[in-house]
């Protein structure tokens, strides 16, 4: 293993050694399997499937739920799992983050006990693949004016709408759909084989290729009874997922700075323009100062956040700030490096470009940074100004 993050606050210096365990069985995955194959599934548009049982393997796959096979792990060790794997490319850290914390987090948090250990245990080890469908093409901001809806009919609800964008949609198994039953937004375990259910891949991404995104038909899709998360109870249900999903890209965000910073490093103090190499020169120094900054800043609050969640003291204000500050900050380290990358960085030769465009969706994905900074500034005033 010869990568090493960006570290110069020594943040590694906190960690457990079981922390550090789980963080180099993570890193040595990528090294060894996933980088390997970054760039030519992003190029044809694909995920690679034959990686998820070594990834069920390390454990990631609901990795901080205790119990059902699950690896039971604290918040630090799954936001490093996350930092991991986006560091390699943020389409791992989006299919861990659905099945873990989307999928598998709905089901462990609003499932029934039967529920919990249907699907836990199978989705654990990777056998059931899951998606979460609360977005739709007309409401995506704004998911609780959701069209889709579910009727109770003769031992189960029929589910009759469509979800948009989303991650995982053609490859799942099972989806948790978001529906209005009697006006009141509740989850539900939809197979994905049942009869009037359809996943179209949106094939015409520039950001997040190497992971499937899907518009999905829900044309009267009959479910049995027990496939109602019975902890549903309104759009705040969803919300506490995606919650948990964000603390993922918190962390997540800084792995995919990381490598842009270290990878742009290594080429500014190796290029030679006018006799010398392009790191010596102020401008670029300046650059790489703000980027280690920004970047150093950006881990310590995944690092706080983390603590705080770890003492139970995470408020869901902490989580708006630390992800849209770490999405912004690591997309902004992107576009700079791919910068200061010259001509060579518009290949994939180097990963700032590909790390950019992700990050793109990572700004936009799991609540944009306007209506983060408005919840933020709802907490911070009292006063709503979303709607
Ligand atoms: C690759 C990818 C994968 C995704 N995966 C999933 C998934 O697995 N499951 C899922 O359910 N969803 C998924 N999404 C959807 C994602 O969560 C939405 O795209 C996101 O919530 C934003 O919704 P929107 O795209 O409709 O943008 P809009 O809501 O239309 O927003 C467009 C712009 O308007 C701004 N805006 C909107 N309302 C306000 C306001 N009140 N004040 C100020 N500005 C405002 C936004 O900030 C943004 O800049 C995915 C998206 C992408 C791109």
């Amino acid at each position: 293993m010869t990568y090493e993050p960006i570290d110069l606050l020594d943040l590694d210096s906190q960690l457990t050694g079981e922390e550090r365990q789980v963080r180099d069985a993570v890193r040595s995955f990528v090294e060894r399997e996933a980088l390997p194959k970054v760039n030519e599934h992003f190029r044809a548009g694909t995920f690679p499937l034959d990686l998820v049982p070594a990834l069920a393997g390390l454990g990631i796959f609901g990795a901080s739920i205790e119990g059902y096979g699950c690896a039971g792990v604290g918040p630090i060790a799954h936001g490093l799992i996350n930092r991991e794997l986006e560091r390699a490319d943020s389409g791992f850290r989006s299919f861990s983050s659905v099945q873990t914390s989307l999928a598998m987090g709905a089901i462990h948090l609003h499932g029934s006990e039967e529920q919990r250990e249907r699907y836990l245990p199978e989705m654990a080890a990777g056998r059931i693949l899951g998606a979460f469908g609360l977005t739709e093409a007309d409401h995506g901001s704004d998911p609780s004016s959701m069209e889709t809806r579910a009727v109770a009919v003769g031992g189960g609800y029929e589910i009759k709408g469509s979800k948009h964008w989303i991650t995982n949609g053609g490859i799942a198994d099972i989806m948790v759909v978001w529906a209005k039953l009697d006006d009141t937004v509740r989850g539900f375990i939809v197979d994905t084989k049942l009869p009037g259910f359809s996943a179209r891949e949106i094939d015409n991404k520039l950001s997040m290729r190497m992971s499937v995104t899907s518009a999905v038909g829900l044309d009267g899709v009959v479910v049995p009874e027990d496939c109602l998360l019975p902890g549903t109870k309104g759009i705040g249900s969803a919300l506490a997922c995606l919650n948990q999903a964000r603390y993922g890209i918190i962390w997540g965000v800084t792995g995919a700075a990381s490598d842009c910073l270290t990878q742009t490093l290594e080429y500014t103090k190796t290029r030679h323009q006018f006799g010398k190499p392009i790191a010596s020169f102020q401008l670029v120094q300046a650059k790489l100062a703000d980027m280690a900054t920004a970047l150093s800043q950006a881990q310590l609050l995944a690092f706080q956040i983390g603590r705080l969640k770890e003492a139970g003291k995470l408020h869901w204000s902490h989580i708006s700030m630390a992800k849209y500050n770490n999405a912004r900050v690591a997309l902004d380290i992107a576009r700079t490096c791919r910068d200061l990358l010259g001509a060579a960085g518009i290949t994939d030769d180097f990963s700032p470009l590909r790390h950019a465009l992700n990050l793109e969706t990572v700004n936009t994905y799991e609540g944009t940074q306007h209506m983060h900074q408005l919840v933020l500034g709802r907490h911070l005033t009292g006063i709503d100004a979303i709607s």
